[in-house]
């Protein structure tokens, strides 16, 4: 087997040829990538189901559905992505060809976590393979029936002199991030970020880092109750909270808590069932870590459970969740919950539930439910966050003409669509000018007499 050393002296040279240049290559790659999606949808849906019980339609429109539409988008763009964008000129520049050509960066990693171990991976791979990089991708080995089905499948379709899986946990990542790339991207969580970056300023390698955060969502004013509490179950509950973007609590005033808290419970009941744990549309935890840090979690909050609470260690189940009377010191509101457990928080007023948020890191996503679109005007424009989404939950995310992102604490740079392909670019500024006007140019060259700047 080769060494580490080797897959990345491989990988240097083939992008030293050239070979990954051409619109037709990275065009190929790209659709082969389809192929891959297409011809091992069962293979994919299984491994997703074995490490995190996703049911099918979850893992087709989350995973599956939304790398097939960026894979989509890249080939359809390709061509007007890779064109130099000609740029506006000044008096001095009238014959000189202006313009800013998109080149690759080079050998670039990519690091993916466990939640959506597909689309998280294929995505910024996707980018990467439009931009003309060679890639290793790291899948998580905490999903990791899908981290071997992943390995398996790549060399299969894509060129192995250009794109390679290196497997491994924190130790063998450690060890990958002590080589030279040109790029890393990272998606996980806040601490190993720091890893990250700490490799990274060895050999001064630019980084995006797609992190987490406790995702604020405020319901506020009238609202149309039945429709708020079943998009917000959607969003919460969907791989079983276990999701970036997933609102992680809910803002909102005693008045709405009273009628809200019940149609929650309602819909909870209206999509599991009264015995969640039986229902095939709710998933597992990815990992025991992860489902006794949850039920720890749980355990020291001082909230009041509504709904849900228990857990069953040996089926890695917790059981949709509703806390209410969550105070800001509360455990919950001390780490992003990444589980299925929806704290409730009450405010007098907006304002107040703004301040609130904004005495926290910014999040990845901020989502305000209200029929008013006064108040969903405050909430954007008083507030910071990667994204945003009036009256829905997660869905933002779907589209490639957005771009995905955090800011401050929820992460640096974007993806999806034609931004991941400017992610994995360099933007090289370039002036091609012949010999004309040479005496014009007389008037820069030294000696400086002062009448040449009042030219
Ligand atoms: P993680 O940070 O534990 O692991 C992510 C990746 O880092 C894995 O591939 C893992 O092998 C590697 N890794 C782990 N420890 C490492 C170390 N010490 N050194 C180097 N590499 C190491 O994250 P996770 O638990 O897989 O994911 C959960 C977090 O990711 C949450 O905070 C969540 O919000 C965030 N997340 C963000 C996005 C986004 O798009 N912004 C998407 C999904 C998850």
């Amino acid at each position: 087997m080769d060494t580490q050393r080797q897959v990345l002296d491989k990988l240097r040279s083939s992008f030293k040829s050239g070979v990954t240049i051409p619109e037709q290559f990275r065009r190929t790659q790209l659709t082969k990538l389809t192929y891959m999606i297409k011809e091992n949808e069962e293979l994919l849906l299984k491994a997703l189901h074995k490490d995190l019980a996703k049911p099918k339609f979850e893992a087709v429109l989350s995973e599956l559905d939304m790398v097939s539409n960026e894979l989509y988008c890249a080939i359809t763009n390709l061509s007007s992505w890779m064109q130099p964008e000609y740029v506006s000129k000044n008096l001095a520049t009238q014959l000189d060809d202006c313009f800013i050509r998109r080149e690759p960066l080079g050998v670039v990693l990519i690091i993916g976590p466990w939640n959506y171990p597909v689309q998280l991976l294929m995505i910024p791979l996707i980018g990467a393979i439009a931009a003309g990089n060679c890639v290793v991708i790291k899948p998580s080995e905490v999903s990791a029936a899908t981290d071997s089905l992943i390995a398996e499948l790549i060399p299969k379709y894509l060129s192995q002199d250009c794109y390679v899986v290196i497997r491994g946990g924190a130790e063998e990542t450690a060890a990958l991030l002590q080589n030279r790339f040109d790029h890393i991207f990272y998606t996980g969580s806040q601490t190993v970020a720091r890893s990250i970056m700490q490799a990274a300023t060895v050999h001064l390698t630019p980084v995006t880092l797609e992190l987490g955060g406790k995702c604020p969502c405020f319901i506020y004013g009238p609202v149309n109750m039945e429709a708020a509490a079943r998009r917000l179950v959607w969003a919460k509950f969907f791989n079983a909270g276990q999701s970036c973007v997933a609102p992680d609590y809910v803002l909102c005033t005693k008045a709405t808590l009273d009628s809200l808290v019940p149609a929650v419970c309602q819909v909870l009941e209206e999509f599991y069932s009264k015995e969640p744990q039986t229902s095939p549309d709710f998933c597992r935890i990815v990992s025991l870590k992860q489902w006794t840090r949850l039920m720890e979690l749980l355990g020291r909050s001082s909230s009041k459970v509504v709904v849900g609470g228990q857990g069953k260690e040996e089926d890695k189940y917790i059981a949709p969740t509703v806390v209410v009377d969550v105070a800001e010191d509360d455990a919950l509101m001390q780490e992003e919950i990444f589980g299925p457990i929806l704290p409730f928080i009450t405010m007098e007023s907006l304002e107040e539930g703004i301040e609130f948020v904004n005495r926290r890191e910014k999040p990845l996503a901020l989502y305000v439910f209200s029929d008013e679109s006064s108040v969903v005007n405050t909430v954007m424009e008083n507030t910071s966050s990667g994204g945003f989404c009036s009256n829905d939950g997660i869905i933002h995310m779907t589209l490639p003409s957005l771009p995905f992102g955090g800011v401050g604490g929820s992460g640096w740079g974007s993806y999806h669509g034609r931004w991941g392909f400017e992610t994995f670019s360099h933007r090289r500024a370039c002036m091609l000018r012949g010999w004309a006007l040479e005496r014009l140019n007389g008037l820069r060259y030294p000696p400086y007499e002062e009448n040449k700047l009042s030219w």
